[in-house]
């Protein structure tokens, strides 16, 4: 993973969007809820 694609991921989560994407399995989702409605990863 280069550098770029490392800050890409870390920024995934912002906790200022209603719309966030899941790290992991990169659903998206609105809101930020303590777990990935999907797969279950925790978010918080
Ligand atoms: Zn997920």
């Amino acid at each position: 993973m280069s550098e770029r694609e490392r800050a890409s991921v870390e920024t995934t989560i912002d906790l200022d969007s209603d719309e966030n994407v899941c790290p992991a399995c990169l659903v998206p989702f609105s809101g930020l809820p303590e777990r990935c409605p999907s797969c279950g990863l925790r978010l918080q």
